[in-house]
């Protein structure tokens, strides 16, 4: 373990983003960017929307044809959505019109059909509130978006309405960053595959899956997930091989300064690897390093140290391999409902319940780094500084908030 002082959370992040960089960016159909970020900024060519359409069933008229009411008008042109007709509304007519079919030139408001006797040759317009505008249930063409607007720009992770607006927008081919490929993987000679029941001395490899899942939900794509025994020949090979196919590999276990720590030991012969200790718990032993030139990080062992160290360093790697301009959860002010203790010299991070509506955060008192299921049901990290006089309930704490995807 390395000596001297500990490195703050802020440090490590630093040297864990480092010089990452995205891919470069790919052209890629539309409907296969979500969640990927855009390279490009990416305008719209024709207005939105298209034409100026109707808001309403109803008929299409000039409102100086309707002032004085009952008023009764000849229909002599039915207006279905889609319809391709350019048509002029002739003055003294209404035409009959569907939501989001184009409005005739020369008609200024569309009377809804509840208004009407709802005639379909001919039509009544029985009453209508008092002051009406122009433009009445008229949506003009360019009325969302102008042509030219910005739809994304780089950086931008492609949502739901995102990727709706640039379909609405025809744009069929966007350049985006490639989802980073991920290597996940776990150490230790205790750990079985799900599947075979356990001997003596044996776990399951749960954080291989749980940092398979918080891979995917950072934008990355787990491109490996392997189990390494603490060999190290094996080791060596194995990561050397994966680190030509991948472009981030994260381990868990094997860090700690106990005999058996497989991942230190393949660095002393692969590539570059920095361990040091971070000042928060849980998460003290972390470490980065490259093989081949693909960036590693080092996560601890027991589930909790690996899901928070995660949170904290890994999602804002893969992120920011992702090409994605926000890296960072974002955090929150809010109030403990329990009473939370502080180390002296150590940041602690606490799986925590964030209501957000109330303003208020709930945890267990129930913490140690290898009670995983304290984090089940959890959306929220609160962030316990160092040496803090009591925190009581109700005092305000710092909430980081976990990206759901
Ligand atoms: P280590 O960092 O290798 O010293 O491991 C610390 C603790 O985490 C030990 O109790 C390990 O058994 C446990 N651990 C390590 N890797 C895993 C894993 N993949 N899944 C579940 N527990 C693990
Ligand atoms: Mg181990």
């Amino acid at each position: 373990m390395a000596q001297g002082p500990m490195r703050s959370v802020h440090e490590h992040l630093e040297a864990v983003l480092g010089d990452l960089s995205p891919r470069a960016p790919e052209l890629t159909a539309v409907d296969e960017t979500i969640g990927l970020a855009v390279a490009e900024r990416v305008v719209n060519d024709f207005p939105l929307p298209p034409f100026t359409s109707s808001a309403m069933d109803g008929y299409a008229v000039r409102l100086s044809d309707v002032e004085v009411l009952p008023a009764t008008l000849p229909v002599p042109v039915d207006l279905p959505a889609g319809s391709a007709l350019a048509v002029r509304l002739v003055p003294g007519t209404a035409h009959r019109i569907m939501t989001g079919a184009t409005v005739p030139e020369g008609a200024d408001a569309v009377i809804p059909v509840e208004w009407t006797d709802a005639g379909a040759h001919r039509v009544v317009i029985e009453h209508m509130p008092a002051a009406i505008a122009p433009g009445l249930n008229i949506r003009p063409q360019g009325d969302d978006l102008p042509t030219g607007e910005q739809l994304a720009d780089v950086g931008d992770v492609v949502d739901a309405p995102r990727l709706a607006l640039m379909i609405s927008a025809g744009i069929s081919r966007v350049a985006a960053y490639p989802a980073p490929r991920v290597a996940v993987v776990s150490t230790g000679d205790e750990l079985y595959p799900l599947g075979k029941p356990l001997p003596p001395g044996g776990i399951y490899d749960s954080n291989g899956y749980l940092i398979a899942a918080l891979v995917a939900q950072s934008g990355g794509r787990v491109a490996r997930r392997v189990r390494l025994a603490d060999d190290q020949q094996v080791a060596t090979e194995l990561l050397q091989s994966i680190a030509s196919e991948v472009d981030l590999i994260v381990t868990t276990g094997g860090v700690s300064a106990g005999a058996y720590e497989v991942i230190r030991d393949v660095f002393a012969k692969l590539g570059t690897a920095e361990f040091t200790s971070v000042a928060m718990q849980p998460g003290k032993p972390q470490g980065l390093g490259t093989i081949g030139g693909t960036p590693v990080i080092t996560l601890p062992g027991n589930p909790l140290s690996a899901m928070v160290s995660f949170h904290l360093f890994v999602g804002p790697a893969i992120r920011t391999l992702g090409g994605q301009r926000e890296v960072m959860p974002a955090r929150a002010r809010l109030s403990t409902t329990v009473e939370l203790d502080s180390r002296p010299d150590r940041v602690r991070y606490l799986p925590a319940v964030a209501d957000l509506l109330r303003r208020t955060v709930s945890t267990t008192a129930r913490h140690g780094s290898h009670r995983s299921s304290v984090a089940v049901g959890t959306n929220s990290l609160i962030e316990v500084p160092t040496a803090q006089a009591q925190l009581v309930a109700g005092t305000e704490v710092e909430v980081v908030l976990i990206p759901a995807r």
